[in-house]
């Protein structure tokens, strides 16, 4: 059993950015119209091109925080789209995606851009008034992404960043950097007008005390630039179904309520291990309905603080390996396997595929979201 603490946002410390720079702030075009919304652009092309669907719900989840979003891919975006929301994201994760004109044109108009990784050279090219003279990849990975005083852990197994070189004399706001492996600092995210720059896709290897975080806090100031500071964290109890133990999930219950931490329980009421990986080679098939002391024991959290959360049925295939063959440790809707290479899964390693049957349409990724209540 897992305790996973997501820190909250960061959120709209009031401490001023990194650094700005050049002469003065371009003003944005503003449309006839309210804009509202959230408009989030993803890739398709490439080997890996249904990743670019995967990033924007990533995307379109924190969005969610603050307005209806709706995503598409980029390569169907037509003339003034943009226009109609008050933020559009673009996710640049498939090298040399081509970009529509229309949709570069709209992005030189000034709006409201957060474009994430990698492509932005192809605006470069076309509209070098955006304020950026160069961008290349660059494979040194950072060790680390510098945001308003606190340092951020990134995964070297993100690779290496997009280096987006600045024109002189650009009005430019600095709002994180990426510390790298010679010592030096650059700019990881940076503002230039309406657009908002983060030199990678932030959605890959990400953990708890991640450069992620830079992204959900920013959102706040693209989004509700007025919300207070707020140092709130999510305790969440990770994994509990029919398997686990009555008397550890009462103890931690005890434990968050004793000291006023209230905290969520992730739970799937089936638990499978058919080729009885932990018990000796005994098949094991347990159900909440049959395990009433788990059941009285979450009643209890529930009493103690706790919110409980649907974490999947079976949080895997129940009798089949995907790729273990136990829950918890297995994908539920989609299909997955490890190769030679190693024994856990990641992103290189484990090639997903939707998992046949009537789950394909069940668990399609959210092409958009209301307005949060
Ligand atoms: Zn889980």
């Amino acid at each position: 059993m897992l305790f996973i603490v997501a820190a909250s946002s960061l959120s709209a410390c009031k401490t001023s950015p990194i650094g700005t720079s050049g002469a003065g702030p371009s003003p944005g075009r503003s449309p006839a119209y309210p804009p509202s919304g959230v408009l989030v652009l993803y890739d398709t092309g490439g080997q890996y091109g249904s990743l670019g669907e995967l990033y924007a719900v990533q995307a379109g989840n924190l969005a969610s925080h603050f307005d209806a979003w709706q995503s598409m891919p980029v390569t169907k975006y037509t003339s003034g789209t943009a226009q109609k929301y008050q933020l559009t994201i673009y996710i640049g994760s498939t090298y040399d995606e081509p970009l529509p004109e229309a949709f570069l044109a709209d992005v030189a108009t000034g709006l409201s851009v957060l474009w994430l990784g990698g492509n932005v050279w192809q605006l470069i090219r076309k509209y070098p008034q955006i304020g950026f003279q160069t961008a290349t990849i660059d494979d040194a990975a950072p060790t680390g992404i510098r945001y308003r005083g606190v340092e951020l852990t990134r995964n070297a197994n993100a690779g290496g960043l997009v280096h987006a070189v600045l024109s002189q004399g650009v009005y430019s706001t600095t709002l994180a950097e990426a510390a790298m492996p010679d010592g030096t600092s650059r700019p990881w995210a940076v503002r230039v007008g309406g657009l908002t720059y983060v030199a990678e896709v932030p959605f890959t290897y990400v953990s708890f005390d991640d450069r992620y975080l830079v992204i959900a806090d920013l959102l706040f100031d693209l989004l509700a630039p007025k919300t207070p500071t707020r140092h709130r964290a999510l305790v969440r109890i990770e994994d509990v179904g029919p398997h686990s133990d009555p008397a550890q999930l009462r103890q931690i219950a005890d434990y968050l309520h004793s000291r006023n931490v209230p905290f969520a329980v992730a739970v799937f009421p089936v638990y499978d291990d058919a080729a009885g990986i932990y018990s000796g080679g005994v098949p094991v098939h347990r159900t909440l309905s049959g395990t009433p002391q788990v059941v009285d024991a979450l009643r209890y959290m529930v009493q103690q603080g706790g919110t409980l959360i649907m974490h999947g049925y079976t949080h895997g295939f129940a009798g089949a390996p995907n790729p273990y063959g136990v829950s918890a440790e297995d994908y539920e809707f989609y299909r997955a396997h490890v190769d030679a290479a190693g024994p856990w899964c990641s992103t290189a390693r484990c090639r997903t595929t939707p998992r046949p049957g009537p789950w394909a349409a069940w668990t399609r990724p959210a092409r958009s979201g209301p307005r949060p209540a």
